[in-house]
């Protein structure tokens, strides 16, 4: 584990992946066919793609921004970050509903994309594949490193909410997976992101990250969800992946439709975070 992760720290930045165009070639049909029934992710829409949108409301990719961001954690700067436009959840304090929420940005030719990655290699880290969400444009993406001459990390940026048929074919590309990781039950995932089954998809697709590549658990403290959601989340991951490394968040603030929702209508409070902080330490969860 995490031989990925010193390598990005001691600067050796190559990605485990060896560039194959054969394999390559092979994953880009398979996601071709799951495009016509699409199962890119547990909503499992059944819908072809080519013709119409599912619950992401993803067709076509569409690129919000890509650039150098130093925002990310300090082992994985400056890493290129592409963030697509469009996502499978609905949360409703998204702090990114702007992309998220709605259909912005431009579609950028795969080729120009791979070039623009081989250009950023000499500065770049890796390589971060974020949104919105990832996962409606498993296809692009595919199509993107195809063309890629160079040799990077690639991080998978996500919600975790893939099909294990979509986990199946990042095991073959991606190094990092750098994750969010929630809720600690479905009914808070119901009612926040419009997701159904939310812990039994993520925690599997945890662990089978922690598996294929290195992980970094992303946690955002919500007001008054410490007791039902970070704990819960705490001790999951003490107990099935205790080497992830774990970022706990407390930049929450209300934004999009958090107003419509008492609970979550407001920043945490110091006596939230430090009690997540004080509960993870004593799981001995490895916090950045
Ligand atoms: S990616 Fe998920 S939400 Fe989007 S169409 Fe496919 S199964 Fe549906």
């Amino acid at each position: 584990m995490l031989e990925v992760y010193y390598s990005i720290l001691d600067g050796k930045e190559k990605s485990r992946y060896i560039k194959n165009k054969e394999l390559f070639n092979s994953l880009i049909d398979e996601v071709e066919k799951i495009y016509e029934n699409c199962q890119l992710c547990e909503h499992l829409c059944k819908i072809n793609r080519y013709k119409k949108a599912g619950k992401c409301r993803v067709i076509e990719t569409s690129i919000a921004s890509n650039f150098f961001h130093y925002g990310e954690e300090r082992m994985l700067i400056p890493s290129y970050t592409i963030f697509f436009s469009g996502c499978n959840f609905k949360c409703v304090y998204c702090q990114n509903w702007d992309i998220s929420q709605r259909h912005v940005g431009f579609y950028i030719e795969p080729e120009k994309m791979a070039e623009m990655i081989d250009d950023a290699y000499a500065k770049a880290k890796n390589v971060n594949w974020v949104g919105g969400e990832p996962t409606p444009n498993l296809l692009y993406i595919l199509r993107v490193l195809n063309k890629c001459s160079k040799n990077i990390p690639q991080i998978w940026n996500s919600n975790m909410y893939c099909s294990e048929k979509t986990m199946n074919i990042l095991k073959y590309f991606i190094d990092v997976y750098l994750t969010d990781f929630k809720y600690g039950n479905n009914e808070c995932a119901e009612k926040l992101s419009r997701v159904k089954n939310y812990w039994e998809i993520v925690t599997r697709n945890h662990k089978i990250a922690y598996r294929q590549g290195e992980i970094i658990i992303r946690h955002l403290i919500l007001p008054n969800h410490v007791e039902c959601c970070s704990k819960p989340v705490m001790d999951w991951i003490s107990e099935n992946v205790p080497h992830a490394l774990v970022n706990i968040m407390d930049q929450y603030y209300p934004t999009y439709k958090a107003n419509e929702y008492e609970e979550i209508n407001r920043r945490i409070t110091v006596e939230e975070y430090q009690e997540i902080i004080e509960y993870a330490k004593k799981l001995n969860i490895n916090a950045l």
